[in-house]
């Protein structure tokens, strides 16, 4: 199992709130990963997000190809609490101080419920705050390169599943609409997809009739019969309990850490559900900013590299084929490899 290099976790000096930091790798190098501001019980809950969701990020960085570590921040609201511009402002200096402690060992991004706007205000603390507005020199918003990832994933996944990547007449369930969400909605339309589609914000359903879509509930739309279930909201949806209500073929979205645990992956193998290891579907944002932000790459470039996610699962699917694993199983083998021959070059100082 891997272990999480360092984790703080404090009260903002300013908001109040409670920032936590968590660096799971830095083998591959620098950990990078957004900051979740977002609804918790308690900060406790928070940290846990923290470090699975860093933990994801090791996973994606290795898989992609990446010369990046997995690290995450959260900053945790209180159940049903609203922030003012003020209290925001705050909170996002504060995030600003809490990275610039690790030294440049995590870069911080924008997650669910932030943007590059708050990052902006995150770079008045620290230097190692990305995903800056496009108008600022930085990469900006991480969703339009993370939904093209998603859709090139889907059209990988369907594959496997129905033998063409064609999403045309293809009954695709969508939960969350959200920024990835909404962009994978999109285009998916574009392509003649039939699409159910579904988000706790009642507002999101103007959308789904700009897209001729049709709009459920939550609830129905994960247990939906479809080809394909794209989950875009929070994680954990995949539970030993709902997969096997599931009637979808195929799952394949951006949502991070969409099994409840590693074991609901054997679940869905046994029913025949192919799954897209999620670290692999929604990697297109971090290999876009690596591009930009890192190496220097023109747009045009940054998201050609993109395509590299259809590569990635495609790996990982015929892996898992070849050898009788799960995708997650997969997965996981490549990457730990990758890191564990990053670590064997460490400790020889060849790196
Ligand atoms: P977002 O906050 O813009 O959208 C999430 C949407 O899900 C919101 O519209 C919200 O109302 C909805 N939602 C929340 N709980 C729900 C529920 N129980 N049922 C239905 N809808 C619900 O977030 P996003 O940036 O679109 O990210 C979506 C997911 O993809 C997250 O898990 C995120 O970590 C992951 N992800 C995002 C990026 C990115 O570039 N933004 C990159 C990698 C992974």
């Amino acid at each position: 199992m891997l272990e999480h290099e360092r984790v703080a976790i404090a009260v903002g000096e300013r908001s109040a709130l409670p920032v936590i930091v968590a660096v799971h790798s830095t083998a591959l190098g620098q950990a990078v990963g957004g900051c979740r501001l977002w609804r918790y019980r308690d900060w406790r809950e928070g940290l846990e997000d923290a470090l699975r969701l860093s933990e994801a990020m090791t996973l994606k960085c290795a898989l992609a190809g990446l010369p990046l570590g997995g690290g995450k921040s959260v900053i945790a609201l209180a159940p049903d609490s609203e922030l003012s511009a003020d209290r925001r402002r705050a909170a996002m200096l504060d995030l600003g101080d809490a990275v610039d402690a690790f030294g440049g060992s995590y870069g911080v991004g924008e997650d669910v419920g932030t943007t590059a706007e708050d990052m902006l205000i995150a770079r008045e603390r620290t230097r190692y705050a990305y995903c800056l507005p496009e108008s600022q020199g930085g990469s900006g918003e991480p969703s339009e390169p993370t939904a093209v990832g998603v859709r090139a994933a889907i059209g990988v996944t369907l594959e496997r599943a129905f033998g063409t990547a064609d999403a045309s007449g293809r009954r695709i369930a969508i939960i969350g609409l959200g920024q990835v969400g909404s962009r994978v909605a999109r285009l998916l339309a574009i392509d003649g997809a039939d699409l159910l589609v579904t988000d706790i914000d009642p507002s999101k359903r103007r959308l789904a009739d700009e897209l001729s879509a049709t709009w459920t509930d939550p609830e129905a739309a994960l247990r939906a019969e479809v080809d394909l279930l794209v989950p875009a909201a929070l994680g954990g949806i995949l539970t030993a309990d709902s997969v096997p209500t599931l009637r979808c073929a195929a799952i394949a979205g951006p949502a991070n850490n969409q099994l409840a645990e590693d074991g609901v992956a054997d679940i869905l193998h046994a029913r025949g559900i192919l799954w897209a290891p999620d670290f692999v579907v929604n990697a297109g944002g971090v290999i876009y900013g690596c591009a930009m932000e890192f190496e220097g790459c023109s747009r045009d470039d940054a998201t050609a590299r993109v395509g590299a996610v259809a590569d990635s699962l495609c790996a990982v699917f015929s892996a898992a084929r070849e050898r009788a694993i799960t995708p997650l199983a997969a997965a996981r083998e490549v990457a730990e490899e990758r890191l564990s021959v990053a670590g064997r070059l460490l400790k020889r100082g060849r790196v």
